[in-house]
């Protein structure tokens, strides 16, 4: 009888065996998040602009984002904030790990090349708008060029003064000079990008600016391109720290963190006390359920279950404004 489905008790009745369904039930897949402090700044200020960032674009047809009203193609702009940030960001790494090559490149090199991809982002806008849709890693898509806003050539004009004046800072004054010179020594980290797991669904990423060891502490330094004390961002710095202590074996009390903000030629020392850090780790903990809550909602393309924000301010800065509904 084997293999009938039938079996005998130990008195000798019949028992049927329940028939076994064929088809295997799929497993609803484990949602995961990548918890950061710009992914929980987008939240935060828009859950709408959060659904479009991280999971309006998934439900696109795959391939090259040629659709100008696409989400894929929209989550591509940058707006003149963002650009200066990182034209400056992207400089700075570049003259940090050639001069530990032992190259250095003149102020007026950085500039130049600062006020090129300006321009030449001005360009590279205007041709993707027209069809000619090939992507250029080292450009950026400019949202107000796009939009064909009123002046956004005196947009732009203003953020190669800016990005010239963040260089000018960055290469020459003496505030700055500890952080530069260290930077340039081999074995200092210059935009490190970090993953620490948090639990097996969410990882929490991040890009420490610039970290080196100096007598014995560990010192990290984020520089700013915005102005002074410009919000409570000490989540990223309890990353900073835990990235440090994790990867370096650096013990709490020997990570110095300081902000360099290059617009106003001003340094600000920071240190977590261990209430600070575990307070701040509650919070991430706490941020990252509420991501992966909305993630379900997210992966099914439901953007209902996002509040847009309304806020006339947000909304002139968001790529998303010609979809939001
Ligand atoms: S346009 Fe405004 S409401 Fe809509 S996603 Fe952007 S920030 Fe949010």
């Amino acid at each position: 009888m084997k293999g009938s489905g039938v079996q005998m008790d130990l008195f000798g009745s019949t028992l049927f065996k329940e028939e076994q369904p064929t088809t295997k039930v799929a497993k609803p897949p484990t949602l995961s998040v990548e918890w950061s402090f710009s992914r929980r700044g987008t939240l935060e200020t828009c859950p709408r602009k959060y659904y479009y960032q991280y999971y309006g674009g998934k439900q696109e047809k795959r391939g090259s984002p040629k659709e100008l009203d696409s989400i894929r193609f929209m989550k591509m702009l940058s707006n003149q904030h963002l650009v200066s940030g990182k034209i400056v960001h992207s400089l700075i790494r570049l003259f940090l790990t050639k001069a530990q090559e032992g190259t250095i490149y003149p102020l007026d090199l950085l500039k130049k090349m600062a006020r090129e991809s300006v321009t030449n982002s001005i360009v590279y806008t205007e041709n993707y708008q027209q069809g000619d849709e090939k992507k250029n890693p080292y450009l950026h898509l400019l949202q107000e060029v796009f939009e064909e806003r009123e002046n956004y050539e005196v947009t732009y004009q203003e953020v190669i003064d800016k990005t010239s004046t963040l260089l000018d800072n960055f290469y020459q004054s003496e505030v700055f000079k500890p952080f530069v010179e260290a930077g340039k020594k081999p074995g200092a980290f210059a935009e490190k990008k970090f993953k620490l797991p948090l639990d097996d669904r969410t990882k929490v990423s991040g890009e420490a600016d610039l970290a080196f060891w100096q007598d014995g502490q560990f010192v990290i330094c984020d520089w700013k391109t915005g102005k002074v004390d410009d919000g409570d961002d000490s989540m990223q710095l309890l990353t900073y720290t835990w990235w440090a202590m994790d990867t370096q074996n650096v013990p709490l009390d020997k990570v110095k963190l300081y902000k360099a903000y290059l617009l106003e030629n001003e340094v600000k020392e920071f240190r977590l006390s261990e209430r600070e850090f575990y307070m701040n780790k509650i919070a991430i903990r706490q941020s990252a359920d509420v991501m992966l809550e909305m993630a379900e909602f997210g992966e099914e393309g439901d953007w209902s279950a996002f509040t847009p924000c309304n806020q006339q301010k947000i909304c002139a800065l968001c790529p998303f404004q010609k979809i939001c509904q």
